[in-house]
């Protein structure tokens, strides 16, 4: 028999709701950050090198990027709200979740990507 603590179940149901939310927006800003970390080292290192980005991502071992979030691939395919699948957006170029009708990624950090400026609020309507 659980403990009273005089809440209501439904008090304590929205609680939890709302804490697992913030667990999963966390994961979300943790997810984006590591992205943007990975972009920066990499620009930096194709500067340096007078390569492309893309080229110094494949020079693996001369560009060592900051370790992935836990569980950061499962959440690539796997919506981490309702279970599922991830799609490609592809005239957006960006991935999203059709049932929750969300967009799993963060907008880009340049003002004129041709992308992400013209990406819709919602992925579905
Ligand atoms: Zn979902
Ligand atoms: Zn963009």
């Amino acid at each position: 028999m659980a403990k009273r603590t005089g809440e209501s179940p439904r008090t304590a149901l929205r609680k939890a709701s709302a804490a697992r939310l913030r667990l999963l927006r966390r994961e979300d800003k943790a997810d984006s950050k590591w992205l943007a970390e990975c972009h920066s080292v990499l620009r930096e290192a194709a500067k340096d090198r007078g390569v492309t980005e893309f080229e110094a991502w494949l020079d693996h071992s001369r560009t060592p990027l900051p370790l992935r979030p836990t569980g950061f691939d499962k959440r690539q395919q796997y919506c981490n709200r309702c279970g599922g699948r991830i799609q490609l957006n592809e005239q957006y170029d960006a991935r999203f979740c059709g049932t929750c009708r969300r967009w799993t990624e963060s907008k880009c950090s340049d003002p004129k990507c041709q992308f992400c400026t013209r990406r819709p609020a919602r992925p579905v309507p």
